[in-house]
């Protein structure tokens, strides 16, 4: 396992999901993770995870996969996201609620740990800034973490007492010493402005990541979402990014 493909918050779009894995097929990538909620939002839950399974993909569970199968209170949830999860558990047979039941709320690999919030609050923290990430580099058993949760491409790197933001512009090296925390960003709904498909490349041979946009087309989805009747609200974010 040297080049890892790092994805995150799929949220049940099958049209991302599909943009993204023929990108990492063409990078040559074969080896993916997930930092979890894998369903959630999105109009296709069951083929999102006939196709994680497909391609064999290390995953974790993010709070909406919880919710989904009842294992986390959805009264965190505002009422449009409540109406998904509801929707997606309708949605999803038997052995889908398995598979997301089955899903560990972390792994701690020889290379790196995989988590869905943070080390601190694996299925409710967000990382959104050096602040909160701090709590979590000392609970983090090896120097790379693999996160998700806040849709937000990026993620945060200690040396010594200090906690810096990584910016996802250029590829960041990986420097004996340091630990880091790296969020891909989200695959099925991005939140930083950006709309198109969001993943990341770590590389253990080369010591590197590499932060990667794919553009998909967007209005297909925003016609699914609407037409199995779930909030037009999240087609129109996945066309502004936010
Ligand atoms: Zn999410």
């Amino acid at each position: 396992m040297t080049s890892i493909g790092v994805i995150s918050d799929v949220h049940a779009n099958i049209t991302a999901l599909e943009a993204v894995l023929a990108d990492l097929h063409a990078e040559g990538v074969e080896c993916i993770v997930c930092c979890g909620d894998v369903v959630g939002y999105g109009p296709w839950p069951r083929e999102v995870i006939a196709r994680l399974r497909d391609v064999d993909a290390l995953c974790v569970q993010g709070n909406h996969d919880a919710a989904s199968i009842g294992a986390f209170p959805s009264d965190h949830f505002n009422a449009d996201a409540r109406a998904a999860i509801d929707w997606t558990r309708a949605a999803l047979d038997q052995e889908d609620l398995q598979f997301l039941a089955d899903l560990e709320q972390m792994y701690i690999g020889d290379d790196f740990v995989l988590v869905h919030g943070s080390l601190r609050g694996p299925l409710w923290e967000y990382m959104r800034d050096a602040f909160v990430a701090r709590e979590s580099f000392p609970l983090l058993a090896r120097s790379i973490g693999l996160f998700g949760h806040s849709h937000i491409q990026g993620g945060f790197v200690r040396f010594g007492e200090h906690v810096d933001a990584i910016t996802p512009g250029r590829p960041i090296a990986i420097v004996p010493g340091r630990q880091y925390l790296i969020n891909p960003g989200s695959v099925g709904q991005p939140r930083d402005g950006d709309p198109r498909a969001a993943y990341a490349i770590v590389d253990l041979d080369c010591d590197s990541v590499l932060f990667k946009r794919v553009a998909y087309d967007i209005k297909p989805v925003m016609q699914r979402i609407e037409h199995v009747g779930l909030p037009r609200r999240f087609g129109e974010r996945l066309e502004a990014g936010r």
